[in-house]
Order: C-alpha cells, then sequence, then structure tokens
C-alpha cells in the first residue's frame, strides 16, 4: 500500500490518501514435504501468482501459517477481486496462535520463535526495507539490482514458510494436531492423533471435570492422545 501523509506521529490515514491499494507481491507454501514453491509478480507475473495462490487454497485440507487470520483474509480479499472462485474448505490452522496457547514468550514473532527455540541464526530482516530498495531500484532502471533485490526477497519468503515445518515437528507434543490423523485409521483402530502410528504406550488416566475418564496414550513422536471411548468407572493408573 503505497499512502500519503502529513505526519509521522499520530499519523491517521483516509483512503483518499490511498496512492496504492495493498497488493499480494509474493508468496511462498509448502504442501507436505515437497519443495516450497515460490510465486512474485516479478519473477512470474501477477496474475500467474494469484492463480497459483488460489489453486493452493483450493487443493489444501487445511491452510497452516503463521499469524493466518491476517494472511487468509489478504490472500481472500485478492483472490475475490481477481476473479476467482472461492476455494473449497480447508482447515485453518495458526501455527502462532497454536504455539503460544498455555504459554507466555515477550513476542509473538516467527522470527523471535526461530531465533530462540529453533537456533535459527539467520540475521532479521525488514520487508519492508528490502521493498523499498526494490521500489528505487526501479526507479533507477537498475535491473541487476532488481533481479538482486528480489532473489532476496524470495530467499526470506521461502526460509519463513520453511520455519513451520521444524516448529511443528519440534513441538509436536504440545501442539493441536493439524488433522487429527484417526480420521484416517481403520474403524475401531486408535492411532495418534498427531502422526497417525499406532506404537502407542499407556500414559494413565485423564479424569475430565464431568468424572468421564479416559485412557491417555503416549506416541513415540511423544504427542499424546486419549481414547475415543471413554472408560467406566475410574481404574487404577
Ligand atoms: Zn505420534
Amino acid at each position: 500500500m503505497l499512502l500519503w501523509g502529513y505526519e509521522l506521529r499520530n499519523a491517521f490515514f483516509g483512503i483518499d490518501q490511498i496512492a496504492e491499494p495493498p497488493r499480494i507481491v509474493s508468496f511462498a507454501a509448502k504442501t507436505n514435504d515437497e519443495k516450497t514453491k515460490y510465486f512474485s509478480e516479478y519473477h512470474h507475473d501477477r496474475e500467474r501468482m494469484l492463480l497459483e495462490l488460489s489453486r493452493t487454497l483450493d487443493d489444501a485440507d487445511a491452510l497452516v501459517a503463521w499469524n493466518l487470520p491476517f494472511d487468509d483474509t489478504w490472500i481472500r480479499g485478492e483472490i475475490r477481486e481477481a476473479g476467482f472462485e472461492e476455494p473449497t474448505p480447508y482447515i485453518k490452522y495458526d501455527l502462532m496462535r497454536e504455539f503460544h496457547k498455555g504459554v507466555r514468550y515477550p513476542s509473538k514473532k516467527l522470527d523471535y520463535a526461530a531465533r530462540r527455540f529453533i537456533e535459527d541464526s539467520k540475521s532479521p530482516v525488514s520487508a519492508l526495507k528490502i521493498w523499498l530498495e526494490i521500489k528505487a531500484a526501479e526507479k533507477a532502471g537498475n535491473e541487476v539490482g532488481l533481479r538482486r533485490l528480489w532473489n532476496k526477497f524470495r530467499k526470506y519468503n521461502i526460509q519463513d514458510v520453511d520455519l513451520m515445518p521444524v516448529i511443528y515437528e519440534t513441538y509436536r507434543d504440545w501442539l493441536k494436531p493439524i488433522i487429527n490423523q484417526n480420521v484416517y485409521a481403520e474403524d475401531g483402530v486408535l492411532v495418534c492423533r498427531s502422526c497417525g502410528s499406532d506404537r502407542l504406550h499407556k500414559r494413565g488416566l485423564y479424569i475430565a471435570p464431568s468424572g468421564t475418564t479416559y485412557q491417555v496414550w503416549r506416541c513415540e513422536c511423544r504427542a499424546q492422545t486419549r481414547s475415543i471411548h471413554r472408560i467406566k468407572g475410574v481404574q487404577g493408573r
């Protein structure tokens, strides 16, 4: 988005001050274990990028993003404006929210989680800074510089996406599964809700406030699963 303003402090912008409406200029996405794909209005063109974005959502059973309500609504707004059909429904999994559920850290930024918990040593990067440099290179007609900056943009975009599965794997036991794997299991067979393995070990009982007692199982991936069938009466641990 490009805005005209009068002051820096406590600035308020009205709709008449919008010089260029906001838009998505690139995206990176990963499907299961496949290599992360990337599309941008520079490396491809805007139409192709939005087509790929709309296809990605349409094909997805679940969409995982850091601060998903932000990205998801922007994406939907843009693909709708571009004339694409509404994607088929998908599970919305906000990794930022799930990662911070029941725990407190000083920052919710992906960059913070990467540096503190994943020991990802990449230097912090400002997307806005690169974007301003891209605009300056465009204005100067500096094609070589433009390519270098866009490639930098691509690199950081992809890095951010690649970080998410690492966070999910590292904290599998703490995070709600994206899709409960029992939906794919045979009838009557209990599998780990997180990874789908049937190598489960008994780990005591969970007594719900209502008094219903469930068997708790722990998987080799560390995630816990409760039996679907409740145990009648309290049993010894
Ligand atoms: Zn598991």
